[in-house]
């Protein structure tokens, strides 16, 4: 499998610049899930990759191989689209083994591999039937089949799962969680689901506006965001921001907003004086905020409207304002919580993230 590297690759659209230079690599044998909202430039990155797509300016390249000038053809790529078409007059195998044919591979060995893929995918039993007579969740692992039983070296998903209904998306996550694992290749995954790319991805890049925000393993880009998008995309429930200022007293340092007054930990990258009067946005994930009784004495402490409880079954979501602002905590569904009054709680110091308000990156 190569390594395939973007080398100050940009892309435009007439006069529209989609994508700005930048560099990309993909370990080789990696599962990288690429993942940002709707319109961030993901799909255009798959597809200058496939070849479907020229780049602007740059390169690609695979290995110390530059490949933008390649066919399609010629890439070595087996690319799912979102929205797969299959052949409705050819059955299921004929449908898995249609480049296969097409390329004039012995039928022994196509047997075999669209046999070995099937059965990886659960789909063996369908090989007879047409493309009508399954279910939407069958006709998805086909268009996946189809691609997979191809002996390419990279393979390539847009949203595959993006037209299954939730519970199923679910199951063909953990069915492709486990595929990827029997699969010695290199595949490059795209969604605009975070849950979807924090399961599947052994590395995550996330996208917004065409640029690279950050890239890592699920638990880096959770742990520590280098910035307000990457902390706000990752994670359900989503984290919290509220508007701050900071000050020092007594050689501590502290956040100041509306209706609260927060300590913060010490380990901050800049020293006390530059921060000292600085305008933030604190970002505070709702798994950190806990009942104020249960808390240890250095915590920081928050006096909380609350809301709302949401039962969940495993946890619960309770909905509080802070001040104008709604703030979701979340916790073990046995908790109690009063509804319709104010009450303490309290955060860990270190579990507040520090964001510089105007360049909105981590301090
Ligand atoms: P994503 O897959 O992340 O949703 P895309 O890569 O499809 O995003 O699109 C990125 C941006 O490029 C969008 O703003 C989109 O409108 C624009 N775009 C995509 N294809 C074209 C095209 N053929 N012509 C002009 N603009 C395009
Ligand atoms: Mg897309």
């Amino acid at each position: 499998m190569p390594n395939i590297r973007f080398d100050s690759v940009e892309k435009c659209y007439g006069t529209v610049k989609v994508l700005p230079p930048f560099d990309l690599d993909f370990e080789d044998s990696e599962f990288t899930v690429l993942v940002g909202p709707s319109g961030c430039g993901k799909s255009t990155t798959l597809r200058m990759l496939a070849g479907l797509e020229d780049v602007t300016s740059g390169e690609i390249y695979f290995d110390d191989k530059p490949i933008s000038h390649l066919e399609p053809k010629d890439r070595d790529i087996a690319m799912v689209f979102q929205d797969y078409a299959l052949y409705p007059h050819m059955n299921i195998a004929k449908n898995m083994s249609f480049a296969l044919r097409l390329q004039k591979v012995q039928k022994k060995i196509i047997d075999e591999k669209v046999h070995r893929v099937a059965e990886m995918l659960g789909i063996n039993e369908l090989l007879n039937r047409k493309p009508g007579e399954l279910s939407g969740g069958q006709r998805q692992r086909v268009a996946m089949g189809r691609a997979l039983v191809r002996d390419a070296s990279t393979f390539l998903f847009d949203e595959p799962l993006s037209n299954l209904d939730a519970k199923l998306r679910g199951k063909m996550r953990t069915e492709l969680a486990e595929m990827r694992n029997t699969l010695d290749k290199n595949m490059v995954y795209v969604t605009h689901d975070q849950v979807e790319a924090m399961t599947l991805g052994d590395r995550i890049v996330v996208m917004a506006n065409g640029l690279v925000q950050q890239e890592g393993t699920a638990e880096a880009l959770f742990e520590s965001p280098v910035n307000k998008f990457v902390a706000g995309f990752i994670g359900s429930p989503p984290t919290n921001f509220l508007e701050a200022d900071l000050f020092e007293e007594s050689g501590l340092l502290f956040a100041r907003g509306e209706g609260f007054s927060l300590r913060l930990a010490s380990a901050l990258k800049d020293s006390l004086d530059t921060l000292s009067g600085r305008a933030v946005t604190l970002g505070i994930r709702p798994s950190v905020i806990k009942p104020g009784s249960e808390a240890p004495a250095d915590s920081a402490q928050i006096s909380l409207y609350v809301k709302l409880c949401e039962y969940l079954g495993a946890h619960k979501v309770i909905v509080t304002m802070c001040g104008l602002h709604e703030v979701m905590i979340e916790s073990q569904s046995s908790a109690r919580f009063e509804t319709g009054v104010e009450a303490q709680f309290a955060i860990a110091p270190e579990d507040i993230m520090v964001f510089d308000k105007n360049t909105e990156l981590r301090l």
